[in-house]
């Protein structure tokens, strides 16, 4: 198992900067990971993570367990929280942890490491067991279902798509989209 130093270090140089929020995504991860009994994250394929922030935990939290979005074990929920759900499918057990910055007072003029250092996981960090259904569509593995949209024909993966004026349509045809066509780019 990687060291809490080690574990820093590669979170840093993988969006290439060391700071605060990269130092705690690391201590959330180490410390769900702990709780759940997991030492080798990276041979561990059956962990999922739910972040629920899009901001430097969530990149440290993908590097200590090797989580990512393409395997489909991470999960993106965009609720602007430095928090996140770790989840050990076969064993059943989801630990969910959070952070809060405000308890641990403003940094001086000591580097991040050193001001990190002296703080202790429990005063920045709160750990909750808790309980989540993992969708069978939402695993890992090949896609249960790709279904053709009824109205822009693209295809559709996992099961995302509704039933939409009698057809069965993409998020995008069913909601709108987060994005207008544009005229094409002079080359
Ligand atoms: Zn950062
Ligand atoms: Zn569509």
């Amino acid at each position: 198992m990687r060291s809490l130093l080690e574990d820093i270090d590669a979170a840093a140089s993988f969006p290439g900067h060391l700071c605060s929020g990269i130092v705690i995504g690391v201590r959330m991860a180490r410390l769900a990971l702990g709780q759940l009994g997991i030492q080798e994250p990276h041979r561990h394929r059956d962990l999922v993570v739910y972040v629920e922030t899009d901001r430097c935990p969530a990149d440290a939290i993908g590097v200590v367990t090797g989580c990512t979005l393409g395997r489909r074990r991470l999960k993106w929920l965009d609720y602007g929280k430095i928090a996140a759900t770790f989840v050990d499918l076969p064993a059943n057990r989801a630990i969910r942890v959070w952070a809060d910055r405000e308890r641990t007072g403003t940094r001086g003029d000591e580097g991040v490491l050193e001001y990190w250092e002296k703080i202790p996981d429990e005063a920045v960090v709160t750990v909750q067991p808790v309980l989540i259904e993992v969708p069978p569509e939402d695993r890992p593995g090949k896609p249960l279902r790709v279904a053709r949209c009824g109205m822009c024909g693209e295809r559709v993966l996992d099961g995302r798509e509704s039933e939409f004026a009698g057809k069965q349509v993409c998020r995008t045809c069913a909601n709108g989209a987060y994005y207008r066509k544009d005229s094409p780019h002079p080359p």
